[in-house]
């Protein structure tokens, strides 16, 4: 069995993930955090996600867990980076699935992995989404710079962080192929005289309302014709099944940083 800390365990994702591990023949609970001032503190994890009772209390004491667990996932909004040193220290296995992080945060995480730790960080852990971004690869290459290229993402309205991560993420796919910069080259929406599209750019539009769980495309667009590469989730269970794939792996593998196309093997 191995056995998981989850952080953020009240949150939308840390419940979904909480259940996922429940439900799974080969991991275990054991140990749930929170916000020191959240309501759920000392409330037993399974409770807060609609499962039975797991016989793990929801804690504000991180470091306290570290000593009976053999991996982390992170999809909080707290300290990630911070919490991923303490674990990686006891020698505990890192997934995290927070975006927003920086390019410091990146950094430390890639420090923490050349150090010796075992870490999974993606933006987005669907295996579809995953397959988009290659796809969308793929197609950067093989079209010519005659189409326009756009994301659009859309998501719920509470999400607070915008563009998606997964957005980034595909920005810099295709920012990579053309040998483009992502922050040069990103326009994110247009308003007012901002002249005609230049070829030189890709554009980022975030869509927000409801409950919306995440949709994005990328459109390539060019004279007569269009491309367009779509994405749906429909539920977080796509991807708290990606991070519990992401725990597994690390089992497996030597000490780095890694995403989920390596877990996937589109590389
Ligand atoms: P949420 O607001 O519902 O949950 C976040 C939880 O983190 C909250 O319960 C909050 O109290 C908790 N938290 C904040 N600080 C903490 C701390 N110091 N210690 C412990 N817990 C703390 O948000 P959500 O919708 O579950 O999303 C969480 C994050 O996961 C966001 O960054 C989101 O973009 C990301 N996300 C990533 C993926 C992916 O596949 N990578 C998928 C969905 C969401």
């Amino acid at each position: 069995m191995i056995r998981v800390i989850v952080v953020g365990a009240a949150g939308r994702m840390g419940r979904c993930l909480v259940a996922n591990i429940a439900g799974s023949r080969d991991m275990k609970l054991a140990g749930a955090t929170e916000r020191p001032e959240s309501e759920f503190i000392g409330i037993d994890a399974g409770s807060v996600a609609g499962t039975q009772p797991l016989g793990v209390k929801i804690s504000a004491d991180f470091s306290a867990l570290l000593g009976q667990a053999d991996a982390v996932i992170d999809f909080s909004t707290g300290e990630v980076v911070r919490n991923a040193a303490l674990a990686a220290a006891k020698g505990l296995s890192v997934v995290i699935g927070t975006t927003a992080l920086t390019t410091d945060d990146k950094t430390a995480l890639k420090k923490l992995a050349d150090n010796g730790a075992k870490v999974v960080q993606a933006s987005n852990y669907s295996v579809g989404v995953n397959l988009l971004i290659y796809l969308t690869k793929l197609a950067s290459k093989m079209l010519s710079d005659d189409f326009d290229i756009e994301i659009i993402e859309a998501h719920h309205n509470r999400k607070k962080d915008a563009p998606s991560g997964t957005a980034v993420t595909l920005a810099e796919t295709i920012a990579k192929v053309k040998d483009w910069d992502y922050t040069r080259d990103v326009r994110h929406g247009r308003q007012g005289q901002v002249g005609a599209r230049t070829k030189h750019e890709i554009g980022m539009h975030a869509v927000r309302g409801g409950d919306i769980v995440g949709d994005h495309t990328v459109l390539f667009a060019a004279e007569g014709e269009r491309v367009e590469l779509t994405h749906k989730a429909s539920s977080r269970d796509t991807f708290a099944r990606g991070a519990l794939l992401a725990v597994r792996f690390l089992a497996e593998v030597k000490a780095g940083l890694y995403d989920m196309q390596d877990i996937l093997g589109l590389k």
